[in-house]
């Protein structure tokens, strides 16, 4: 199989893929993808109307942080996101009029702010050419031969850049990511029926 079968196939299996994250702001998306470790985008989800609806991000750096554990506790770890949020909201608000730049060094210095989230930021936000990769990503690259088992997530990264140069690494993220969710899941992908299965290398590399 070659990139256009791969490109095709996603295409196929998710047509029009959107950010799982629910945001009207640019700082409401940072927030959420920073809540959203070790959490699910449905808990998020839950979670930030009520957050945004109390405080802005002016506001927010100036929040008791209990009153912000009690709202986001369903998200968990929820006293370092709480002191991770105020001090995002602080930074935004002090250096960056309230709004989030198109900044990755910024980004990525910011607490509770990796490289993936700043991809998720540069990507979603500013529509630059970031691909991010979280562990579905990662997972379903490896799988399909794009990268190799013992890459780190960088590398996994730059292997992903270099093979799909061109595309969009906004869609192609949002489609490896919900494939890996929905399809090729960490215990039990759904092989039998995958388009992928002549490409994919799970049997021979994971079981
Ligand atoms: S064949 Fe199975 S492991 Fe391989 S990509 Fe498809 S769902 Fe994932």
């Amino acid at each position: 199989m070659n990139r256009e079968d791969v490109l095709n196939i996603l295409d196929t299996l998710i047509p029009d893929p959107k950010c799982s994250l629910h945001y009207t702001k640019d700082y409401e998306l940072l927030i959420a993808v920073m809540l959203s470790a070790q959490c699910t985008d449905e808990r998020v989800n839950q979670v930030t109307p009520i957050l945004f609806s109390k405080y802005d991000i002016f506001t927010l750096a100036h929040a008791n942080k209990e009153d912000i554990i009690d709202i986001i506790r369903p998200c968990g770890n929820m006293n370092k996101k709480s002191g991770f949020m105020i001090e995002i909201a602080k930074r935004l608000v002090t250096e960056c009029n309230g709004s989030v730049p198109n900044n990755r060094e910024f980004l990525e210095n910011l607490p509770g702010v990796g490289r993936k989230t700043a991809n998720v930021i540069l990507s979603n936000l500013f529509n630059e050419q970031a691909f991010a990769v979280d562990t579905h990503v990662e997972r379903v690259a490896k799988r399909l031969g794009l990268a190799l088992v013992s890459d780190d997530v960088v590398e996994v990264e730059n292997k992903l850049c270099a093979y799909f140069e061109g595309e969009s690494f906004l869609k192609l993220h949002h489609q490896l990511l919900l494939f890996g969710r929905h399809f090729c899941t960490a215990r039990k992908p759904l092989c039998e029926n995958c388009p992928f299965k002549k490409m994919c290398k799970y049997e021979e590399k994971e079981q």
